[in-house]
Parts: structure tokens; sequence; C-alpha cells
């Protein structure tokens, strides 16, 4: 194989070694985890360009920096792309992360010691929607929904009941482990009852919405956070959107209130993949996203594995391996070494300690970039399986076994900036 990146190997061989071991991991393993994907080379392109080196702090023709002219523009296309896209007033495109997106949010709409509300993280919600260990949680006084035991589904009685006792300053609703469609629609009622901002952190399924595949938030909620780079398929960074009336609110809260300089080159690389979800293709992509989480999860019922609410609308299925009796942990390091990467994760009322939990989070969006179909699902479930029992079993030939299958399927299936 020849070194994709010479300059990097000449100047520090080291540091090019282990880049080029991570390109062929991502080559080679069937990678679940739901709020990864694989970028397109024009992304991988663009994040790599000389907007490295320019500081830019400001918005778009009122900047504190001189020689802005190429990167004002390239600002306002990602900001405009991202309004067309979502069809919001407002969009703000230059938070780093999806944590600090959702920092400025409340800096923009609570100040310290104030009550704010979210999903609880073990039934699925964020760090940063105030659960105690953030700063969210620590300098907010968060309080916290979850799902109903029965279900799996969000508990709205439980919501609106909390939110009208303690009147939060804001409610973000959206989460990392959902596997159904958040009911937008439902939160916007309550929150106005309550008088709270809303917020839809809508960092997992922000492709899916792009795409038409999940219902849009905008028409329900404040105010709309979201990381680029997960079923979105760009950067690694985030935005804020809302309606004009909270748009100063907003900038101010990410500059100067929070943040710096903007990264020029990912707002760059943010824009291209803004364009790129324009695009008939990426709605293909998005419902080809929902299609295979959905056939995947059939073909795991059927092999007797308990699913948190029984199946998926989007991206995600959270496995309860309980009756499987592998804890997730296990499971999930098994399942690497099988070349099927995964993470464990709690799952409501969860028994176990969330650095030991009873499940595994598992996700479409890489394998749908790589062009994999519904018609491979039922081989995933099967590899998965087989490396559930082998963790169980302590077969370390049998998940060798499971490695070099996926290696051999997805060799197939190249993926843009990997090795062939
Ligand atoms: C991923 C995620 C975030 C945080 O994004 P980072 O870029 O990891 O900081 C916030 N909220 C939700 C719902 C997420 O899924």
């Amino acid at each position: 194989m020849t070194a994709p990146h010479p300059a990097l190997a000449a100047t520090d061989p080291e540091l090019a070694a282990l880049v080029g071991a991570e390109e062929r991991l991502q080559a080679e393993t069937l990678r679940l985890i739901p709020s990864e994907n694989y970028v397109s080379q024009a992304v991988l392109e663009a994040s790599g360009t000389v907007l490295q080196n320019k500081y830019s702090e400001g918005y778009p023709g009122r900047r504190y920096y001189e020689g802005q002219q190429n990167i004002d523009r390239i600002e306002t296309l990602a900001v405009e792309r991202a309004k067309a896209l979502f069809g919001v007033d407002h969009a703000n495109v230059q938070p780093y992360s999806g944590s600090p997106a959702n920092l400025a949010v409340y800096l923009a709409f609570a100040r310290p010691g104030d009550t704010v509300m979210g999903m609880a993280l073990p039934m699925g919600g964020h760090l940063t929607h105030g659960w105690g260990v953030s700063a969210t949680g620590t300098w907010f006084h968060g309080v916290q929904y979850g799902v109903r035991q029965d279900t799996g589904l969000i508990d709205f009685d439980q919501v609106r009941e909390l939110a009208l006792k303690e009147r939060p300053k804001v409610i973000f609703c959206g989460g990392t482990a959902l596997p159904r469609t958040i009911d937008f629609a439902a939160f916007g009622e309550i929150a106005r009852e309550a008088g709270a901002v809303l917020v839809a952190d809508v960092a997992h399924i922000a492709g899916l919405i792009a795409g038409g595949a999940h219902p849009s938030p905008v028409p329900h909620v404040d105010v709309v956070s979201t990381t680029t780079h997960k079923t979105l398929r760009g950067p690694r960074g985030a935005m804020l959107m809302s309606r004009e009336e909270h748009a100063k609110a907003l900038d101010k809260a990410v500059f100067p209130g929070l943040q710096g300089g903007p990264h020029n080159q990912t707002t760059a690389a943010v824009a291209v993949a803004l364009h790129e979800a324009a695009q008939p293709s990426f709605r293909h992509y998005a419902h080809a996203v929902v299609a295979n989480a959905k056939a995947l999860a059939e073909a795991l019922l059927a092999r007797g594995f308990d699913l948190v609410s029984g199946g998926t609308d989007n991206h995600l299925i959270l496995m309860d391996l309980t009756p499987k009796e592998v804890p997730g942990k296990i499971a999930a390091k098994a399942l690497d070494r099988a070349g099927i990467v995964v993470n464990y994760n709690t799952v409501p009322y969860d028994p176990r300690k969330p650095f030991d939990p009873s499940g595994i989070r598992i996700g479409t969006p890489s394998l749908t970039s790589r062009g994999l179909g519904t018609e491979h699902m039922a081989q995933v479930a099967a590899w998965i399986d087989r490396g559930v029992a082998a963790a169980g079993a302590g077969d370390e030939d049998a998940l060798l076994t499971v490695r070099a299958e996926v290696a051999e399927l997805m060799a197939a299936f190249p993926a843009p900036g990997l090795p062939v």
C-alpha cells in the first residue's frame, strides 16, 4: 500500500504509521457506533485546507481581524446552506462541537443556579442536558425525565408534571440512545405551558431530518442544536439554529460568550457537507440508514435479542443483553475483537453500573455510507449473535473467524480516504 500522506510520513513516521493503522482499522471493521460515520472525500479535503491558518473572531462582515474576504464568503455559504436545508431563520455554524453548542444555549437563556431540564443520561439523554457530572448539572439545577419502563418510550406524563412543577428555564429534548421518533410537538406544547425555552438537540438524527427520514423539530421548538459529524456526515463540529428572535442571543453566547476564533477549515467542511445533504442522493442515504436499522432490528429480534422499545424508527438500536447472560462491556469488547465496533451502554432502569452496564448500542449510519443494504443485515445480525455467544463462551477462535468474514465483506465496500 502506498503512503497516502507523503509529507506526514516524511516528517513524522511514527504518527503517520498510527494514522495508517487507523485507516486500516476503519477499512476492515464493521463500524456500528451510531454517532460515527464516514465523511466524503470532499469533506476530508475541505477540512485539511489552509483555512487552518486563519483567525476570524466575529461574524461575516463584523470581524476583529482583517483579511477575511474569503472566510466571510465561506461562513456565509455554510450559514445560508444550513438555513435552506433545515428551513430556519438563523444558523450559527461556529460551535466547536455539540457540547460547547449546548453550553452556549445555557449561556443565552439561563443563569447559574437556574433550573434546567433534560433526559437523564442513563435513560438515553446527553451529559450536557443537565446531568450531574457535567458542568451543566453543576452550574444549573438539573431536573431529569426518562422513559417508561413498560414501553421504553419517553414518559410525557412525567415530562409535563416535572416541567409544570419545576418551571425550568430551558428544556432539552433529544438524546444519544433513543431508538424511536421524537414527538417534538408534544414537547413544544409542554414547554409553552411551562414557559420554558425548548431546545431540540438533534445531534444524532440531523442527517435523518435533513434527508426527510425523521420529522423536523423546527415548527415546534425555539432552538435546534446539532453536531455536524453524526448522521449529517460532515466534519466534527456543531450548529445552533433558531427563529430570528433568538438569533442575537445565540450568536452572542457562542462568540464572545464562550469561544474565540471559529475553526474555518471546519466551517468550510460543514458547508460542503450541507451541500451534499441537499442532494437527492442524501435523501436516499437517510432513508437507507433507517431501512437498514429496521432490517437489522428484525434480524436481531428473530435471533432472540431484547431491543429497548422493541425495535427502532431511526438509525439506532439499543440492546439489553440480560437474557443472553453476557454483560454489555464483555460483549462490546468481544465484538471489537471480532471486527465489529459497538459501544456498551446503559439500558433504561439498568440494574448494573454505567461503567459495566447491561446493554450495547449499535447503529447503521456508517455501514450505510459504505453501501451495505438491507440484504446484508441478516448477516450482520448473525455476526453479532455469534460474537455475543463467543463472548459468553470465551471462544476467541470464533471471534477471529467472524473478524475474517467481516474484513472480507468490508473489502468489497470501500470508504473515502481509506486504503483499498
Ligand atoms: C454527540 C452529542 C452531543 C455532543 O457532541 P460532542 O461533539 O461530542 O461534544 C450532544 N448532544 C447529543 C444528543 C449528542 O448525541
